[in-house]
């Protein structure tokens, strides 16, 4: 079983998740990230969303050829529902 940590929630089922998209490796427009993207198969960065949960948009770094999540963190300027309401935002 995969956990993700979210920031909000704590330690979660990867379940809860929903991946949306793997983020480019080499820096460029549409041609070098569509062409020219590395295979790493230590390392891959991706969206994901906490679907089941705060539904927060995380960037998390996963090693796709174990499985194994290296880090988890917030997308800047997301948060999940009722916190910017908490924090005087909209
Ligand atoms: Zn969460």
């Amino acid at each position: 079983m995969s956990l993700f940590t979210c920031p909000f929630c704590g330690s979660r089922n990867i379940e809860e998740f929903a991946f949306h998209k793997t983020l480019p490796n080499v820096p460029g427009g549409a041609f070098e990230t569509t062409f020219l993207r590395r295979d790493a198969p230590e390392s891959s960065d991706e969206h994901w969303q906490h679907r089941y949960g705060c539904r927060a948009w995380l960037r998390v770094r996963r090693n796709p050829s174990s499985g194994d999540v290296l880090d988890v963190e917030l997308l800047t300027g997301t948060s999940p529902p009722g916190v910017a309401a908490l924090r005087g935002g909209p």
